[in-house]
């Protein structure tokens, strides 16, 4: 909000009459003649924009200029991706999708508008490879549930990622070793996982142990550990569990991400508990960092957990958030059975004031086509 300050002016007027010295009655001392104080205005916060991708034909070519930065929420169907693009960093959030027939090309074509095409004839379309190899600086897989990490291990092979942070506990399944096999095939990269990295450096899925050789970096993290971006951005780890749950969604990492002035929560899958009313209690994942992290958690633009199910976004959750933009990204497919996001979600978004940008709009006649582009830049 922009503060006016009224600044009052004191006018002295007519001269002053010669009087005669008077020691003895000390005169009243006449009020300071008050000079206006030069007034710096408080900077003005970010604007933030938003429009829909209909193609990744529309992006812009160039990266965003400095002290600008890009959220692009992108249309994966039943899953999610979140690619954060600063002058000087590129962070991607999950990449997966529950879809049949979903092709991860589909996301690497994406990412190849946005940042430029990078890889080998299996990373485009045309099957002719790009000549050349680009960086990510940092790919974080929220939680190992396909439909957040199907992509990823393409994205691997594509792009030069330098940093890979996962909760570290095991999903038994193909997609988790998939993901697996290509961070210890991707040389220069470093692991970051909430559990400690075992002696032999081995990890055991479905029936086979991946091996991350000497080539590839493996670190522990911890929640409030702080990562630096790029000038003006930074990242904090809100929750970090390590530990194997029978729900991967329980592994939710959860990170705020500061671009400017201006928070991003990404929430993964995160969850209060069982579905329910958005009136029940706050449990889980987000009573954790709502608790241990209240000034983090209130931010502008949030991805809503759990691709907007019951299980997520108690209305105490949100009212620590209360965000101005909500991304919510969902899929033609049901979730046991149910079409998400669900309806008392949105409401409880909309009444704590949340703009709500969906992925699924237009499931039904265009696939892939209502991925979202947020723009942060100075105000104008
Ligand atoms: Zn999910
Ligand atoms: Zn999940």
């Amino acid at each position: 909000m922009r503060v006016i300050l009224a600044v009052a002016l004191v006018v002295l007027a007519g001269c002053p009459a010669v009087q005669p010295p008077q020691p003895t009655t000390p005169e009243p001392r006449s009020p300071e003649p008050v000079s206006p104080e030069p007034v710096s205005p408080e900077p003005e916060p970010p604007a933030i924009t938003w429009a829909r991708v209909e193609s990744p034909a529309d992006l812009p070519a160039a990266p965003p200029a400095g002290g600008s930065w890009r959220i692009h929420m992108i249309d994966v169907g039943t899953g999610l991706a979140i690619l954060v693009q600063g002058a000087d960093f590129s962070l991607l959030f999950d990449a997966g999708s529950n879809d049949p027939g979903e092709r991860p090309l589909r996301v690497v074509a994406y990412l190849a508008a946005a940042l430029g095409p990078s890889g080998d004839e299996q990373c485009t379309t045309s099957g002719a490879p790009t000549g050349t190899r680009r960086a990510i600086d940092h790919v974080i897989l929220s939680h190992p549930h396909q439909d957040h990490a199907s992509a990823l291990d393409l994205v691997l092979h594509c792009y030069d990622v330098r940093h890979v942070w996962d909760s570290g506990a095991v999903n038994d399944a193909v997609f988790y070793r998939d993901f697996l096999t290509a961070v210890s095939e991707a040389a220069g990269v470093t692991y970051h996982t909430a559990s400690p990295p075992p002696t032999d450096r081995t990890i055991h899925v479905k029936g086979f142990g991946v091996t991350l050789p000497a080539a590839v970096g493996w670190q522990a993290f911890s929640e409030g550990d702080e990562v630096a971006l790029g000038t003006g951005a930074r990242l904090t780890l809100l929750h970090a569990e390590g530990k194997r749950h029978s729900d991967p969604n329980r592994n939710s990492i959860v990170v705020a991400v500061e671009l400017g002035g201006v928070r991003l929560l990404l929430t993964g899958d995160a969850e209060s508990g069982a579905r329910a009313d958005p009136s029940a209690a706050l449990g889980d994942v987000e009573e954790h960092v709502v608790s241990h992290f209240p000034a983090l958690v209130d931010a502008d633009i949030l991805q809503v957990g759990h691709h907007g199910s019951k299980t997520s976004s108690r209305r105490a959750f949100l009212d620590a958030v209360t965000p101005r933009l909500a991304l919510v990204s969902a899929g033609p497919r049901l979730y046991k059975g149910t079409r998400l996001p669900d309806a008392e979600v949105l409401a409880a978004l909309e009444a704590v004031g949340a703009t709500v940008l969906r992925t699924d709009e237009r499931d039904a006649t265009c696939r892939g086509c209502d991925s979202w582009l947020v723009t942060i830049a100075p105000a104008p």
